[in-house]
């Protein structure tokens, strides 16, 4: 199990520790859902996302995490009295099974379809890492694509709505979602940024899938021209949710709120990921 370990903390890019199973703990303890703006909710674990979208029409879920935390989710969302058959669509930041691994279960339950860029169609159906097929450690409950979405294609249920930003390198179809946080009379620019690690994908000489070293880079300068007030991820250690919520809890309104926190993270992002390129060079 130790060869799993590294491969395992590298994909998060978490820093948690690890049990000896190779998964950092958080990814999977369940954790109380909090509201984070209006009709918005984090209903995932104490480390990995599953933000529920919620309207009188029916909802919007992004992102479930991971295969055994399906009915965590669930749980959490009915919590709130919405009900998991409400749920309209399914949505994904990256085919990677961390994040994936329990839409299958969601969709088999909600009847929700399933909307997914092209570039992460295939590992979503096949339920693997893509360029990782002989992984399979990485292998997650495949899920049925109902509809492929473009680029800055706008999902709607009643007031819920959500405009896909690819942002591929991550994963082949890596999608971000922008939306507008409402908080009372406020309304905020906010994205969930699918994630611009490099984590276990392999840049040069063979890289995980053609393309990926362009990708990667024209995320970087995509990125540039966005304006977010808000910025959220798929893994609460990439926004700092748990500090935000205490912060909010302790009297900042605006703990979620920070124009430059985009650019820091992006920034960062880049560094490591020039870095990773020039290590794997041969
Ligand atoms: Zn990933």
């Amino acid at each position: 199990m130790k060869a799993l370990l590294l491969p395992l903390l590298l994909l998060s890019g978490a820093t948690a520790q690890a049990t000896d199973s190779g998964l950092p703990p958080n990814w999977t303890e369940p954790m109380a859902p909090v509201e984070l703006f209006d009709g918005v909710y984090w209903v995932g674990t104490e480390g990995l996302g599953a933000y529920l979208f919620t309207s009188d029409d029916g909802h919007v879920l992004l992102d479930v995490g991971m295969p055994q935390s399906a009915g965590d989710v669930m749980a959490s969302i009915e919590s709130f009295g919405f009900a998991v058959e409400d749920i309209r669509y399914l949505l994904n930041t990256q085919a990677h099974f961390d994040h994936s691994g329990g839409l299958a279960a969601v969709k088999a339950a909600s009847g929700a379809a399933m909307l997914a860029s092209e570039g992460d169609r295939y590992s979503l159906e096949e339920g693997v890492y893509e360029g990782w097929e002989s992984r399979q450690e990485f292998d997650f409950p495949p899920v049925a694509v109902d509809r492929v979405l473009e680029d800055g294609e706008v999902v709607r249920v009643g007031d819920v709505t959500l405009t896909a930003v690819m942002t591929p390198g991550h994963s082949p179809g890596c999608t971000s979602w922008a939306f507008t946080a409402r908080q009372g009379d406020a309304e905020y620019r906010a994205l969930v940024f699918c994630s611009a690690s490099v984590a276990a994908n392999r840049l040069a000489p063979d890289p995980q899938y053609p393309g990926i070293v362009e990708d990667y880079r024209k995320t970087f300068e995509r990125m540039k021209d966005l304006d977010v007030d808000v910025w959220l991820a798929p893994h609460a250690e990439q926004f700092d949710l748990h500090a935000k919520l205490a912060a909010r809890t302790a009297g900042n309104p605006l703990a979620f709120v920070d124009p430059g926190e985009k650019d820091r993270h992006m920034a960062e992002f880049e560094r490591d990921f020039e870095a990773a390129l020039a290590a794997q060079q041969p």
